[in-house]
């Protein structure tokens, strides 16, 4: 297969928050004469932290997802290939990727690598074969269908103990994700329970396994605490550290005190690994993320620069500290680093990366929530509210707004969806 060649003054790997942020930036900040390309392997931003929704089906795929063409006016310049990256040369400047069409060679003046992290899921005998990670939108409505699948078995099964282990649910992670997950899940299988009737209440159960003595460790003691009690009015078991998950099987999950949960579904919420492309770089790295200068330029690599999840960016606002892996901070990053960008191509000096965070929020459950907004601890409907408000505010286009806000003002009065995708073609239909 020939290669086609393309060229642009700055290429951007990766279209998540980092990515973007930084094109949209560039779009508004760079002369007319300089061209900007984004590279990435899906053609679309996925907002990771409405995930768990997507899981409990109380909103749809679809809203938890934008089309990158839909969110770059690239009408205001700038240009957007859908394709995986599989090298770097840095000594010729240029990116070969895989697209839909051709390999195609990219010659670029500045190289930006947002390309984020991937899941893990092998830190723990058995996770990789029998959990299901929970950090694409595919991961998303597998998990869905995964339980949907479990209600509808629970209803075929007569053996107790099987209806038992069909019925409970196991998250492991009590960070962010893992909490929302499992206020998600806990108020979908109740909350759909009534299209199951072969299935009581009594058996279906959900059980969240965090390896320290406290949920949301990233927030202050009291957030944590708020957590766990809404977990537990909603009746989630909760087991904390020193006890954690030592091992996964086909049947449950083993714990590191020696007890066995007897489960048919877990979900992993925890655990990422660097992008296949980090470590083939030859980049300097720290932790598996990429080592960068204070104004994000990676070490040693003059015409190379890094943000967002996959790199290692101190921050000037808590010195000696880098900057977190969230959507907060890559979405910083983002407009600094176009700024920067600017700053080096017109000869200026650049600024070092400074962000001090505004806070944090998380949803459990239905119209559940804890949230710190500076020195302001908020929880229950507000903070769930805040929660839903802030993200409907970073959906592009006033039209997509309006049919996520509709679809979750449905979702206050009605149960999730049910519907069990699974795009049988027909022809792939076996004769009859
Ligand atoms: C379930 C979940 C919940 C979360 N909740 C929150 C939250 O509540 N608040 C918060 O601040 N953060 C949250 N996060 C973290 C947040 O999503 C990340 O910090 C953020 O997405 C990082 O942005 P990024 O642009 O660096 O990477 P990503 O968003 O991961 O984007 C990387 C992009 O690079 C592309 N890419 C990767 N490899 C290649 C390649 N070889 N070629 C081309 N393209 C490639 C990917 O397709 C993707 O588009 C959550 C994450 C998860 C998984």
């Amino acid at each position: 297969m020939s290669a086609t060649r393309i060229k642009a003054d700055i290429v951007a790997i990766g279209g998540g928050f980092a990515g973007i942020t930084l094109v949209k930036r560039l779009q508004r900040r760079l002369p007319p004469s300089r061209s900007v390309l984004l590279v990435s392997e899906e053609s679309y931003i996925t907002f990771n932290p409405l995930l768990p929704e997507a899981v409990s089906a109380t909103i749809f795929p679809e809203q938890v997802i934008a089309p990158v063409r839909e969110v770059i006016d690239l009408n205001r310049g700038g240009r957007f290939v859908m394709a995986r990256v599989k090298s770097v040369d840095p000594a010729a400047r240029t990116v070969t990727c895989l697209s839909l069409a051709h390999e195609l060679v990219i010659d670029y003046g500045e190289l930006v690598l947002a390309f984020g992290t991937r899941a893990r899921i092998d830190f723990l005998p058995g996770l990789a074969e029998h959990a299901a990670p929970l950090k694409t939108v595919g991961d998303a409505m597998d998990i869905r269908n995964r339980i949907l699948r479990r209600m509808a078995r629970i209803e075929l099964e007569d053996d107790p103990a099987k209806r038992a282990s069909l019925g409970h649910f196991v998250i492991i992670g009590g960070g962010f994700s893992g909490v929302e997950v499992a206020g998600e899940v806990v108020d979908c299988i109740h909350a759909i329970r009534r299209y199951y009737p072969r299935v009581e209440a009594a058996l279906l159960k959900v059980t969240l396994i965090h390896d320290t003595d406290r949920l949301l460790p990233e927030l202050p003691a009291p957030m944590g605490a708020d957590a766990m009690r809404s977990l537990d009015r909603r009746g989630v078991e909760v087991l904390l550290g020193p006890v954690r998950a030592a091992a996964v099987d086909a049947h449950g999950v083993t714990l590191s005190d020696g007890r066995y949960i007897a489960t048919h579904t877990v979900i992993c919420t925890v655990g990422t690994r660097p992008n296949g492309l980090t470590g083939s770089l030859g980049l300097p790295l720290e932790r598996g993320r990429i080592r960068t200068h204070a104004d994000m330029r990676v070490e040693q690599f003059e015409h190379i620069w890094a943000l967002g999840d996959c790199a290692w960016v101190p921050n000037a606002a808590t010195p000696g500290e880098v900057a977190p892996p969230t959507a907060q901070f890559a979405v910083r990053q983002g407009v600094q680093l176009a700024d920067n960008l600017c700053a080096a191509i017109e000869g200026r000096p650049t600024k070092p990366f400074a962000h001090a965070s505004v806070g944090m929020m998380a949803a459990v459950g239905r119209l559940d929530g804890v949230a710190m907004i500076g020195k302001w601890h908020i929880s229950g409907f507000p903070a769930w509210l805040m929660w839903r408000a802030y993200y409907l505010s970073q959906m592009p286009t006033t039209g997509r707004k309006v049919r996520i806000a509709l679809e979750w003002i449905w979702g206050i009065f009605f149960p999730p969806d049910i519907t069990h995708l699974r795009f049988t073609r027909s022809r792939d239909n076996v004769p009859d």
